[in-house]
């Protein structure tokens, strides 16, 4: 038995894309990020969709682990500094340099230049050229899982391309994979429906008999014959009630809404936020309240 499910080392562009995944799917899921980063050595991101103006690293940074924060995942501010795969196969000890010691049946390594945590379980595979230590490029398959059990990698540490927008593509890949590996191990998923997509969709898109009928019948062709007919249909009718819960009504859009655009001015400073807003606007919203304080409203 382990204290987490997955354990990220490193919380950059890479390991917290995985970590929002992993959290959603409500994986218990703590990442260690502290020590040699690429993403704190750009001097201000052009090059990443989203942000019409750019965007400069610091807020970047803390909008990434602030969303994996929201989503349940634990961030903490400490270096990973030894990893280590159980004899018997039932997961890795992570030691970090602050003397925590915690257990996790999973490992997602994301930190681009520090590897020596993993000399240990992929001593083989790890490099030194100019006294850096570096993984092989080709030791991570497409899906950043490597020829240990349970340890992936994530981002320019799988040998993928260094750019942050591709990071953030590759890290996401990981977090679907590591989300479908434990539905298939975990919940006993067969293959096809253990396949995890991470979707919010309008109410009404999925609803009715009809709906979950077909939808149950797609998944129960995929199942391999020799399962028993009868816990085919029974399973494949949950998971097309599953697909249901992703929906949301056009409240619940509203409030999400609201939420989404609040927490970006978080990141934003007031005196930017104040020149922004139009005079008018602040006008009216002084005359507001003078209006209440005028009525005596809440004395
Ligand atoms: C000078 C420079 C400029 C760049 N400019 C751009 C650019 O303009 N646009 C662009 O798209 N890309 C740019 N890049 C590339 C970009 O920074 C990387 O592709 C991206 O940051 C990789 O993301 P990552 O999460 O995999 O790794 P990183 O960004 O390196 O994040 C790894 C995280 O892991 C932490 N960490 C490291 N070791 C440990 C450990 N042992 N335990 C716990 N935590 C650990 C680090 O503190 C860091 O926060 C630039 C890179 C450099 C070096």
């Amino acid at each position: 038995m382990t204290d987490h499910d997955v354990v990220i080392v490193g919380g950059g562009p890479a390991g917290c894309s995985t970590a929002l995944f992993t959290a959603r799917y409500g994986l218990e899921t703590v990442v260690f990020d502290r020590g040699p980063s690429s993403i704190r050595q750009c001097a201000f991101v052009e090059n990443y969709l989203g942000f019409p103006g750019g965007i400069d690293v610091e807020t970047f940074y803390a909008m990434n682990r602030a969303q994996a924060e929201r989503l349940g995942a634990t961030v903490v501010d400490d270096l990973v500094e030894n990893v280590t795969a159980s004899t018997d196969g039932s997961g890795f000890s992570v030691e970090t340099q602050e003397g925590r010691e915690v257990t996790a049946d999973r490992v997602v390594a994301a930190t681009t230049y520090d590897v020596s945590y993993l000399e240990s379980v992929l001593g083989e595979h790890v490099c030194e050229s100019g006294g850096e230590e570096y993984l092989d490029p080709d030791l991570a398959g497409e899906r950043g899982e490597t020829p240990v059990d349970g340890l992936w990698l994530a981002g320019p540490t799988a040998g993928v391309e260094s750019q942050i927008a591709v990071s953030v593509g590759h890290g996401a890949r990981v977090g679907l994979d590591v989300v479908t590996d434990y539905r298939r191990e975990a919940e006993d998923w067969w293959d096809d429906a253990a396949d995890h997509t991470d979707w919010v969709v309008e109410q009404g898109r999925y609803e009715g008999e009809e709906w979950l009928e077909t939808i149950a019948e797609h998944h129960a062709e995929s199942a391999p014959e020799a399962l028993d007919d009868e816990y085919v249909q029974r399973r494949a009718r949950a998971l097309a009630a599953e697909q249901q819960n992703w929906q949301i009504d056009t409240a619940e859009v509203d409030r999400r809404t609201e939420r989404a655009h609040r927490r970006l001015l978080d990141h934003i400073g007031d005196e930017t936020i104040l020149e922004h807003v139009d005079d008018e606007a602040i006008l009216e919203r002084a005359r507001d309240i003078e209006t209440v304080r005028d009525i005596g409203v809440g004395d």
